[in-house]
């Protein structure tokens, strides 16, 4: 797709409201578009993260510890049985990764503590 500027809109990731999101840029103004699907999904997105913004007590399950999480995941995608990776992000923030990157990786994943 081209810009007013002349310049080629190319695939991009930006970051709104801690969000990344799918979008256009041009290569020549930088200039940012959105096509409606992306639209769509950013909107949707904001919903999800507010109906599964939640605070979760720690549970201990067996020898490890354990977070329910909410079941309206299911609806991008999450299901029971499914791998999920997990690091670090900051002193006190964990990253949880699900999905096919989750799914790529398996090999790397460590195995739960017995
Ligand atoms: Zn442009």
């Amino acid at each position: 797709m081209k810009c007013e500027c002349g310049g080629e809109f190319e695939p991009y990731l930006e970051e709104i409201d801690g969000i990344s999101m799918d979008c256009l840029k041009c290569n020549k103004c930088g200039k940012i578009l959105y096509t409606s699907e992306q639209m769509k999904d950013f909107m949707s997105m904001k919903a999800m993260i507010k109906k599964t913004t939640t605070k979760r007590k720690i549970i201990v399950l067996g020898h490890s510890y354990a977070i329910t999480l909410p079941k309206s995941l299911e609806k991008i995608g999450l299901k029971a049985g499914q791998r999920v990776s997990m690091k670090m992000t900051g002193k006190k923030t964990l990253e949880v990764k699900f999905g096919e990157e989750g799914e790529e990786k398996k090999e790397e994943v460590a195995e739960e503590e017995k």
